[in-house]
């Protein structure tokens, strides 16, 4: 009998930090991977699991979010254990879990939001898409956001990816909708006050280079009680897009032209909301009043030409035009943070590596037992559904590289719990999460919700310390 690194008598200690999508298909990987024994830690620096589908997936698309059902199988398999509430770098270092652990996976997404570099950026009234959303899905980090909801009536929403599509839909929703979802209590109150009649979608380029999925921007005029608004100008095709289309395989472009083209067609509509969707008009500057608010965001039309590699881009053209509004929403793409202990690559905010395996920077050798996967590895881009052959890809690295693994570890699955209660860290097992899970549901159902989402670290412990 052999005593190799994943034999029965020689387990392989995997620590997964982050507990998003693309942690539990490495984490499915692992185990499915033929003759392999391993145990599976997975932490998280909240109390609850799975990441963007908790706090990012738009309350009203529960569909969506029932993707948990994959994970919670997951974590019932055993050599699974979730450490909620520990945070890398601050509670534990990557010392810790090396020390610990034979091979290590960042599964740490995006974090943060990209910035658009121009001036009023920092005005009061002018958010990131991340804030809202974090905000309406109770996530710790942005419940104490607050938005103008009642006071303003022209919103601009800058980019048009799916995150520009959630917070547009979210803004001008059915309240009796939302009330259903898990939507935060807060931000169900608040969007009941919600007088937002106008919102200004803002692509850089043409419309079929828009990056949102065709049902997602027909779901917004399926609303029935909303027109999306395109003239004539916005929703015609340049030279260079007409030949670039042509040229394209993907379904979803022709599809997002045929519907703005025909809302061209059926013109302002009757409904007194309307989401107006600009192409090819980039913002230059947010303008603020004396008080420092948003009162309007200023445009600078562009033009397409086609780079060396034959993409699209937008060049700014001698047009402006200022837009009255009194909020606004960057939906321009996410970024990672820096997390202590790993590397980073400042240029492009993930985690440097190749194929998955952590580099000390971008083109230096590879970290031994280093991984990453996710958005952390390969940038803020796909469905929750992209993580899992991503997650498939790294796990194959890890085991490929099994056989050169040498390391000193304490491999004993005690060994992290013996850490945690030293340094007298209140850990969150997957129990403690289904308890809170339960409550949550419970709390939800007196009200008619799916859910009662806690917002506040200090009273999901409460609540989980109550249940042990
Ligand atoms: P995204 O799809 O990359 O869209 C970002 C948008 O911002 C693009 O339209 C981009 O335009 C624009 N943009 C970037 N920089 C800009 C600037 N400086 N000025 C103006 N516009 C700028 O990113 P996302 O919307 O954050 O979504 C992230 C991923 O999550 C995507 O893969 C998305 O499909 C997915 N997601 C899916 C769902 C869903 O299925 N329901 C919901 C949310 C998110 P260019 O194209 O010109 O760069």
């Amino acid at each position: 009998m052999t005593n190799s690194l994943g034999s029965e008598s020689n387990p392989l200690r995997v620590a997964v930090v982050g507990s998003g999508p693309s942690a539990f298909y490495a984490v499915e990987a692992l185990f499915k991977e033929e003759g392999l024994h391993v145990g599976v830690d997975v932490f998280d620096r909240l109390p609850t699991p799975y990441g963007l589908v908790r706090g990012g997936v738009a309350p009203d698309h529960q569909k969506i979010k029932s993707v948990v059902k994959v994970y919670e199988k997951i974590s019932a398999k055993e050599g699974f254990r979730f450490f909620g509430n520990v945070k890398l770098g601050r509670d534990v270092q990557v010392e810790d879990l090396l020390a610990r652990y034979h091979q290590l996976i960042f599964a740490v997404g995006n974090e943060s939001d990209r910035r658009m570099g121009i001036p009023g950026e920092d005005l009061k009234g002018v958010f990131s898409a991340t804030e809202f959303v974090g905000w309406y899905n109770a996530h710790p980090d942005y419940r104490d956001r607050e938005f103008d909801l009642a006071g303003a009536r022209e919103v601009a929403v800058v980019g048009n990816g799916n995150v520009a599509m959630d917070v547009t839909r979210i803004m001008v929703e059915d309240g009796e909708v939302l009330a259903k979802t898990d939507i935060a209590d807060y931000a169900l109150r608040a969007l009941e006050t919600c007088k937002v009649n106008t919102v200004h979608l803002l692509g850089r380029r043409g419309p079929a280079q828009a990056a949102f999925s065709p049902k997602e921007i027909q779901e917004i005029n399926k609303l029935g009680h909303v027109d999306v608004v395109v003239s004539e100008r916005d929703g015609s095709l340049d030279e260079v897009s007409r030949d670039w289309v042509d040229q394209q395989s993907k379904g979803s472009i022709q599809r997002n032209v045929q519907f703005l083209t025909d809302q061209v067609a059926a013109g302002e509509g009757s409904q007194a909301k309307k989401v107006r969707c600009r192409f090819l008009v980039s913002p230059v500057e947010f303008l603020g009043d004396e008080e420092g608010h948003l009162r309007a965001v200023r445009i600078q039309r562009s033009e397409l030409y086609l780079d060396d590699s034959g993409t699209p881009r937008p060049k700014g053209i001698d047009e402006f035009e200022e837009i009255p509004v009194q909020l606004a929403f960057k939906a321009v793409g996410y970024r990672g943070v820096p997390v202590m202990g790993v590397p980073f690559d400042e240029r492009r905010g993930v985690i440097p590596n190749q194929d998955g395996r952590v580099l000390e920077s971008a083109g230096e050798p590879v970290l031994a037992r280093q991984y990453v996967v996710g958005w952390a590895k390969r940038g803020p881009t796909g469905l929750i559904g992209t993580n899992s052959p991503d997650s498939k890809a790294t796990v194959a690295m890890m085991i490929e590289d099994l056989p050169d693994l040498e390391a000193t570890v304490d491999a004993r699955p005690e060994a992290i719990v013996e850490l945690l209660r030293e340094k007298e860290i209140d850990f969150v097992s997957y129990q403690d999460w289904q308890n809170l899970d339960r409550h949550e549901k419970a709390e939800g159902e007196k009200s008619g919700k799916v859910r009662q989402k806690l917002s506040d670290i200090a009273e999901m412990m409460e609540v989980i310390r109550a249940a042990r």
